[in-house]
């Protein structure tokens, strides 16, 4: 089996957990916060641009399973 890439964004309260090969493209991520993900920017992800609780809720409605996250505290 091959090595999933995983990749994680951390913003001091809350990591991101990104998992390419799991994305569907549906955008929704996109499209919910834009200025956080930006297809054409390196990293893609600017964490930084939106609270902890605006990603959380965002990333519940990944449907593919690509974004997750967890609390650094927990
Ligand atoms: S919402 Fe999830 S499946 Fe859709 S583009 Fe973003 S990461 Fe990929």
């Amino acid at each position: 089996m091959e090595k999933e890439t995983v990749k994680e964004y951390s913003n001091g309260k809350l990591t991101i957990i990104w998992k390419p090969e799991k994305c569907i493209h549906a955008a929704i991520c996109v499209k919910t916060l834009p200025k956080v993900y930006n297809p054409k920017a390196k990293p893609w992800l600017s964490i930084d641009n939106a609270s902890t609780e605006e990603l959380q809720a965002q990333i519940l409605k990944c449907p593919s399973g690509a974004l997750s996250c967890y609390m650094n505290n927990t």
